[in-house]
């Protein structure tokens, strides 16, 4: 009999809580990934950079395990079909895997549960994705915190070396099974084109997170860790990022609480991961929805220099700086009138760090219908954020060249016409007379 550790989002051998979970099960460990195709076929682009990504780090991990005389077995196809064969091709005691949060994945894992259990193996999983998770941070009252400062107080509060320290899966790594699998299935068979490897680093310098708080709001500086993608898909530990945060900047380390929050957001909310509100009166918003005018804003083209080189920026490399992220998500919904559902999953097809949890709570934060969220008077001037946080042009310049040709677009829409027009549809669905 053997275990089976499947991986998701958590792409590494050292400290993953499922693996060393696994491993210390007393059974030998087979490491299972699976190119999901409920999620691969919805991927419209068969270009995206993110398959490239995992790719590497499945290839990566399979290396890594041949090394110690294992291997990984990697499959394509739907999780059910694939468990069901799996169940026949190996005598399994056990499954070991992460949690993860989002809705298919809850309940594609409910259903892998009940289809193990009825061939008796048991499906065990693992916090591992986040410090902390679910309810475990709850108010005085144990409720659910849903505003930011007072959980990331309580989040603090309740941090110990416990939560901080590894999983020394290290240690165990000869209890992996000893094989020689298949092979990985190519990006042909998948329906994707590999692309280029062009990734950021998953190292995160001391120095940056150092002069975080001085540079982390100005996208023309190389200030922020890049570090998004490598916490999507489990490349790096946050427990070990959490470790470092905590010795050199509370400002950084704030940005990983926020990503906590709003992972149990949506495991405690999990309507806004389902195109709801968090805050259900802003559903009812007349929102214009023009189309041609957000064609203009995906491509960068509303005469705005600031959101239009952040949709650029987006647009070519599947990075946007958050301070943009913010502009451009506001300028959206509050200067267009376009539902922010358009912009989400705009943002989802593009980002490299694309993150259900955090790019549905910073979308919700700019149109004011969030946790916590800017409130809805507050309209961002996105000239005025240029000059503040752009104030000598570099990154506009960079990713909008054209700015001073003739060929650089008038606003699509006057600002403070713009700021009144939102003001009078936000009043009027959420019943302000003020
Ligand atoms: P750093 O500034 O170095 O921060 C380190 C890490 O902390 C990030 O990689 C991220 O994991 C986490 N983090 C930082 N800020 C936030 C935040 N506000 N909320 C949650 N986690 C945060 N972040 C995503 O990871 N995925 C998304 O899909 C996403 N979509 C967003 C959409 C909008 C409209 C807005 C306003 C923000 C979004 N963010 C998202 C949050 C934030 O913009 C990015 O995490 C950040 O810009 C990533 O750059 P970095 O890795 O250099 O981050």
């Amino acid at each position: 009999k053997i275990a089976i550790s499947w991986f998701r989002r958590d792409l590494r051998l050292l400290d993953n809580a499922g693996l060393y979970h696994a491993l210390k099960s007393g059974f030998s460990v087979l490491p299972l990934f699976i190119f999901d195709r409920a999620i691969l076929d919805q991927l419209e682009n068969k270009e995206d950079k993110r398959v490239t990504f995992i790719y590497q780090a499945v290839a990566d991990l399979k290396k890594q395990l041949k090394e110690l005389d294992s291997d990984m077995e990697v499959q394509y196809g739907f999780p059910v079909d694939i468990w069901k064969s799996l169940l026949e091709k190996y005598d399994i005691a056990e499954v070991y895997t992460n949690h993860d949060y989002e809705t298919y994945a809850k309940d594609r894992d409910d259903e892998i549960a009940s289809l193990l259990k009825k061939s008796g193996v048991e499906f065990k999983t693992f916090k591992d994705q986040v410090i902390f998770e679910k309810q475990e941070i709850l108010t005085g009252q144990d409720t659910v915190y849903t505003v930011f400062t007072p959980y990331s107080k309580a989040w603090k509060a309740k941090l110990n070396d416990f939560y901080l320290s590894s999983y020394p899966t290290k240690k165990y790594f000869s209890k992996f099974y000893k094989t020689k699998t298949t092979n990985i299935p190519t990006f042909k068979e998948m329906g994707f084109i590999e692309t280029d490897h062009d990734f950021p680093s998953e190292k995160v310098r001391s120095a940056l997170i150092e002069n975080y708080e001085e540079t982390r709001n100005y996208p023309a500086l190389p200030g922020t860790s890049r570090i998004g993608i490598h916490l999507r898909f489990g490349t790096v530990s946050i427990r070990d990022l959490a470790r470092k945060a905590l010795e050199k900047s509370d400002t950084w380390l704030n940005e990983l609480i926020w990503r906590d929050f709003y992972h149990q957001i949506l495991w405690n909310f999990p309507q806004v991961g389902q195109g709801k509100a968090f805050r259900a009166d802003y559903d009812k918003i007349r929102w214009r929805n023009n189309e041609k005018e957000f064609k203009l804003w995906c491509e960068g083209k509303t005469g705005y220099p600031l959101v239009d080189a952040g949709m650029h920026e987006l647009n070519e490399t599947g990075f946007m700086h958050n301070r943009v992220r913010m502009v451009t998500a506001s300028f959206l919904s509050k200067h267009l009138l376009i539902d922010w559902r358009w912009g989400e999953a705009y943002f989802a097809e593009k980002l490299l760090d694309y993150d259900l949890a955090a790019n549905n709570g910073g979308w919700q934060w700019a149109a004011g219908s969030g946790n916590d969220a800017a409130p809805y008077f507050r309209i961002f001037n996105p000239t005025a954020q240029a000059e503040k946080f752009d104030s000598k042009g570099e990154y506009i310049k960079k990713w909008v060249p054209e700015l001073n040709s003739l060929n650089y677009p008038a606003p699509i829409v006057d600002h403070k016409f713009a700021r009144e027009r939102c003001l009078k549809a936000y009043k009027e669905a959420l019943n302000k007379d003020k």
